[in-house]
């Protein structure tokens, strides 16, 4: 399930972009502020935000910027004006694209599968104050950095792109130990622990991996 979210003041566009994104792949959320979309950002793991331009307590480019010194959600601003300028503007404060206004229905599902689709391809996946960068194998949690090792980064990778179903342990056993002749069910156990301990404040009580008995283990996202 896609979480996105929707910052733009005029309601009837807002409600228009929900009622033609909304799927069972998708949940959207509005905002008609930036205040309410910050405080919304700071709860809901968003996997992309949709953010208008002009919001009647600032402006979409500067808490864009901001949002790009801290996570790399991927924002489309849906800009009023068709000037270069705003485009450029828009770029250059990190939006991933943008989608000038007006515009039909077809477009904008198109553009958000779009950046979806790149998003799940991407290496670097920013989640809970975490950065996992499996191409360059830089681990941060609030920027600090993490030693995982290799078996810990291929079950890691498998949980956080799948973040918010779960993955059963026979998927994992065959993804990570797959080459090897002989599998120890309980590797992966041992791996579970060793990553929470590295990952989680309160191991015993994890907050991000947990068990899904009988099944297997998910990265939860915050409902
Ligand atoms: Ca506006």
């Amino acid at each position: 399930m896609k979480q996105i979210l929707v910052v733009e003041d005029d309601l009837a566009l807002s409600r228009g972009i929900v009622l033609a994104l909304s799927s069972s792949e998708m949940q959207l959320t509005e905002a008609h502020n930036l205040l309410d979309a910050e405080q919304l950002r700071q709860e809901i793991p968003f996997d992309l935000i949709l953010l208008d331009c002009g919001l009647p307590d600032g402006s979409g480019l500067g808490w864009c910027a901001k949002i790009r010194r801290e996570c790399n959600t991927p924002v489309i601003f849906l800009t009023a004006n068709d000037t270069e300028y705003d485009e450029v503007a828009g770029l250059e404060a990190g939006a991933d694209d943008y989608i000038t206004k007006p515009f039909s229905l077809a477009v904008l599902r198109a553009r958000v599968a779009n950046i979806l689709r790149r998003q799940d391809s991407s290496a670097r996946i920013a989640v809970d104050g975490f950065v996992f960068d499996f191409e360059t194998l830089s681990f941060t949690r609030g920027g600090e950095p993490l030693e995982l090792s290799k078996t810990e980064q291929k079950v890691l990778q498998l949980l956080v792109r799948s973040r918010g179903s779960t993955v059963p342990r026979e998927r994992l056993l065959d993804r990570v130990w797959g080459d090897s002749d002989y599998v120890d069910e309980n590797a992966l156990s041992v791996t579970i622990r060793r990553l929470r301990s590295k990952l989680e404040e309160n191991p015993g009580a994890p907050r991000y991996i947990k068990t899904v008995y009988g099944i297997g283990y998910t990265w939860a996202v915050k409902p």
